[in-house]
């Protein structure tokens, strides 16, 4: 919106970059030879249409030809008759049919190459993204080959393949299953039944059809089969977070006005970077009503708690009718205004996002917003089916955010995260943190990404991906840390020095003047 567009459409003038464009297409004494036939005839057809259509394409394309001729071959638009007056007219021409009063001079030397600069940093990324980090909707054709393979080998029949039940039926727990669903090494066979002793592990079919056959270190593979590291790095035990940090039964609270509640221990699939893995997946759990009353007691006697985050494990895991009856029981409660529920099993098995589930969400959101917050590491989590359950998701809840965790090998790209956090967006889910892999659990050491890894990858994304798809990124340390990279150079006499993250171009801007902030006398005050 410009205010002045009134004011000023009465008596247009050319502006500097207009005069400076008419200057430089001026001839400067050298003689001027003949540009030949074909320039000429190509020079008449480009200022017939620009004399005649009220469109501003053709004039930007005599003016790009023009210059191109003074440039390369130094021929003045004098050398195809055409005078300066009219160039001036079609350059008035130009402003006059703009909405914004856009001039040619801004438009031909400015906004395009600009345009032409940035459209150079995407480039890349849309060569490479496809290859180097395939999206599920794109690998659809091979994962309906790995379930057709998978169906047979397990006996599952549709139905089973199609409902919540099924999938947890016939999930792949053991190293011998495991061997005749996918390919690996006979080694790393030995190694992983091995680790399967001490730590859980636990694939739904469906998310074991995401595995790329033939992939060594394939993103699904490495986030659902622990590995041998696992026990190699055990060695320095950190207390879990859960001992400082839990003021009551099932509450975890690093901030006063959010909690969470770990309603069940369990998950559809253990994932191998489990931040909660001292606590997830050892032995599933069914805990007690006492247990869930005390957590709510505890929220109901503080009125500072707002944010009630239900997770574990994984809230989806919970039947719908204890989901519902804990839904009903915190929006029965004044202070608490909003609520989220944490779960992967939209990506593990997308088939539990089923119509009466989505009721109790939906009824649940009727009465105060309740946010799904899902975790998402790859593009190749995102098929048509689970797309289609975050699809309902957010359609049934205020909004679907994910939390997705830096991985080496896994999503430690610039393209592998770009294309993460544009895939999860196109399938209706908000990019919402990116977290630095934590130190707390030695497990997993193998895939810790250095912090500034991390940073160069986020802060790649300003400028080149939409703002609403740019995650957070944060240190996870008894509450969530930013780590985002400062784009402030300096600061001197109240004017800032910035950087621009997309090409590390540096602006000056001009703080607020701290005297004019400090008066209150101000607007209506004034009068
Ligand atoms: C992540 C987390 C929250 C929520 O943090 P937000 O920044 O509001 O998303 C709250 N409590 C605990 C214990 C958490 O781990
Ligand atoms: S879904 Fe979450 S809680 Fe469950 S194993 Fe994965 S990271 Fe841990």
């Amino acid at each position: 919106m410009n205010y002045n567009d009134g004011a000023a459409s009465s008596e247009p003038a050319l502006d500097n970059y207009t005069r400076t464009l008419l200057e430089a297409l001026q001839p400067s004494g050298e003689q001027i030879g003949d540009p030949g036939e074909e320039a000429r005839l190509r020079a008449d057809e480009l200022l017939a249409r620009a004399s005649e259509a009220e469109l501003t394409e053709p004039i930007v394309e005599l003016f790009t030809f023009l210059l191109h001729c003074r440039r390369q071959h130094r021929f003045s638009p004098e050398a195809f008759g055409i005078r300066p007056e009219t160039l001036e007219s079609l350059a008035l021409k130009h402003q006059q049919i703009d909405e914004h009063m856009v001039s040619i001079g801004g438009r031909l030397t400015q906004a395009l190459p600009i345009a032409g600069e940035a459209n150079n940093r995407v480039d890349s990324y849309l060569k490479e993204k496809d290859e180097a980090a395939p999206s599920g909707i794109e690998l659809w054709e091979t994962i309906l080959e790995n379930q057709a393979r998978i169906k047979r080998k397990l006996k599952m029949s549709d139905e089973d393949w199609n409902s919540f039940p099924g999938q947890i039926r016939h999930a792949v727990d053991s190293i011998e299953t495991l061997a005749e669903l996918i390919d690996l090494p006979p080694a790393a066979a030995a190694s992983v039944a091995q680790v399967t002793k001490e730590y859980r592990m636990r694939l739904t079919p469906y998310y074991t059809s995401l595995i790329m056959p033939g992939r060594l270190n394939d993103p699904v593979m490495l986030q659902s089969i622990p590995t041998g590291e696992m026990i190699d790095n055990a060695g320095i035990e950190i207390p879990p977070v859960a001992a400082d940090h839990s003021p009551a039964r099932l509450i975890d609270q690093f901030y006063p006005r959010v909690v969470t509640i770990k309603a069940t221990n369990m998950c559809a699939m253990y994932c191998t970077h489990c931040l909660r893995i001292a606590h997830i997946g050892r032995k599933d759990k069914i805990y007690s009503r006492e247990a869930y009353r005390e957590a709510l007691d505890y929220i109901r006697a503080n009125e500072r708690i707002r944010d009630v985050l239900v997770t574990g494990g994984d809230a989806f895991v919970l039947p719908n009718s204890m989901l519902d009856w804990l839904l009903e029981q915190l929006d029965e409660i004044d202070h608490v205004k909003v609520k989220r529920l944490g779960t992967r099993v939209p990506v593990t098995v997308p088939m539990r996002v089923n119509d009466e589930l989505l009721d109790i969400i939906e009824k649940s959101n009727d009465r105060k917003p309740i946010r799904v917050v899902t975790q998402i590491n790859t593009a190749q989590e995102i098929t048509p089916v689970s797309r289609d359950s975050f699809r309902r998701l957010s359609k049934r809840s205020f909004t679907v955010l994910n939390q997705a965790v830096l991985l080496k090998g896994i999503n430690d790209s610039r393209v592998k995260m770009w294309k993460l956090c544009e895939t999860i967006q196109e399938a209706y889910v908000r990019p919402y943190y990116i977290f630095n892999c934590s130190y707390r659990n030695p497990q997993f050491t193998h895939f810790r990404v250095p912090l500034e890894v991390g940073r160069d990858i986020v802060e790649s994304m300003y400028g080149n991906i939409s703002g609403d798809a740019i995650p957070r990124y944060i240190a996870t340390a008894g509450g969530k840390i930013p780590l985002h990279r400062s784009n402030v150079v300096t600061e001197e006499n109240n004017n800032y020095t910035l950087r621009k993250p997309w090409n590390g171009e540096e602006v000056n801007y001009p703080d607020a003047d701290p005297e004019l902030y400090k008066s209150d006398q101000f607007c209506f005050r004034k009068y």
